[in-house]
């Protein structure tokens, strides 16, 4: 089955007009005609080689949002008409702990198989939601509620669970002090989820200009880390920090605002490494940690959440003839807070 999309040809190209081989409907799967799909940071990340795995041609996106039209006979969970949703993976091994614990994002096995830069178990290559439909296994289809924005549910696929994960795991909530670093796509879903979930919210933003709208996203303070000083009150404070960011940058600076037994959590991935003082860390007894997505399984918790708390995405919504130009704003830190594709401008 033959999809139109828009791909990477090389780490150089831009985004541009291609089609692609979609495999058939098997007995498990359901086919989605993508309403919207989210940009990520991880789609530049990949598009241009910065984590040194890509696969080309390379068709980004795992925000996808759309419609069921097409089930297989072995489906129960969607039906044809439905509402669904694919983020940053499409199979895993299925059998390994992580794997039966609903946390397929760390599978034990090498079977993870992501939405696209990756291949099937079979070797096919995968390709993301840049693209007219998608065809996934049930079990790794999301259920969307009809009563949020669909265009704005769309950036939930990963930027919402992807906060939502390691805000869960690690149980903010009233009574703490949270830290969130970078007001991007990640940055701004952590401040809503910190925020609903009854956490004291701090944004740290180097963009001047962005303070009124990180208050009304749910920021209790916003420090602009850019100005001289900035972060010196605040030192020894915080129980937990989130760190969104995209590009390289200090994290000794705010694992100094931790307070004993705090957190810094690393979700962005810059392309280079970080260097880490000793001193950061043993003074205090903190803890550097990561997190990567989340699992199936609290995917759809995360959604059933928003759904009940009437929480999504703020966005900008684009025709995919923009993206390239999407990609260059995000890179100057200038999305208010995600891009969506409209892929009804798909030709
Ligand atoms: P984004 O929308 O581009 O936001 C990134 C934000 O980081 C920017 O808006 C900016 O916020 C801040 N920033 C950018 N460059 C900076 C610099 N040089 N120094 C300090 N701050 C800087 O990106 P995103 O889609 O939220 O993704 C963020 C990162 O998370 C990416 O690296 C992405 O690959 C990664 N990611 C990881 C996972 C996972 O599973 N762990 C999932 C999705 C994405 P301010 O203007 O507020 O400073
Ligand atoms: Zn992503
Ligand atoms: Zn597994």
């Amino acid at each position: 089955m033959q999809a139109n999309a828009y791909a990477a040809q090389s780490a150089t190209s831009d985004i541009a007009p291609f089609s692609i081989d979609r495999h058939d409907v098997g007995p498990n799967d359901i086919r989605i005609d993508i309403d919207f799909c989210g940009v990520c940071h991880s789609d530049i990340h990949q598009a241009r080689n910065e984590w040194g795995n890509s696969i080309y041609p390379m068709v980004p996106g795992h925000e996808i949002v759309g419609h069921v039209t097409s089930v297989g006979a072995s489906v129960s969970k969607f039906k044809v008409g439905d509402l669904a949703g694919v983020g940053c993976m499409v199979d895993s091994c299925r059998e390994c702990a992580s794997c039966l614990a609903s946390e397929e994002q760390y599978c034990e096995n090498g079977k993870l198989v992501l939405t696209y830069n990756d291949r099937y178990h079979d070797g096919a290559p995968t390709f993301g939601g840049y693209s007219s439909h998608i065809v996934v296994d049930q079990a790794f289809a999301l259920s969307i509620s009809p009563k949020l924005d669909l265009a704005a549910t769309a950036p939930l696929l990963c930027a919402g669970i992807t906060t939502y994960s390691p805000l869960r795991h690690w149980n903010v909530g009233p009574g703490q002090k949270v830290g969130v670093v970078g007001l991007g796509g990640l940055g701004h879903m952590a401040l809503k989820f910190a925020h609903a979930f009854g956490a004291n919210v701090t944004q740290f933003t180097t963009t001047a200009g962005k303070e009124v709208d990180a208050k009304r996203l749910g920021a209790d303070e916003v420090v602009v880390t850019t100005e001289p000083g900035a972060l010196d009150k605040l030192a020894n404070s915080y129980d937990f920090i989130i760190d969104t960011v995209s590009a390289p940058h200090d994290l000794n600076k705010f694992l100094s605002l931790l307070r004993r037994d705090g957190s810094l959590v690393l979700v962005g991935a810059p392309d280079k490494p970080s260097e880490i003082a000793a001193f950061s860390l043993i003074g205090k007894r903190r803890t550097l940690a990561g997190s990567t997505i989340g699992g199936i399984a609290e995917t759809q918790e995360m959604l059933d959440f928003c759904a009940e708390h009437d929480i999504v995405s703020d966005i900008e919504v684009i025709p995919i003839q923009q993206i390239n130009e999407a990609y260059t704003r995000m890179l100057k830190s200038d999305v208010k807070y995600r891009f969506v594709i409209d892929m009804k401008t798909l030709s």
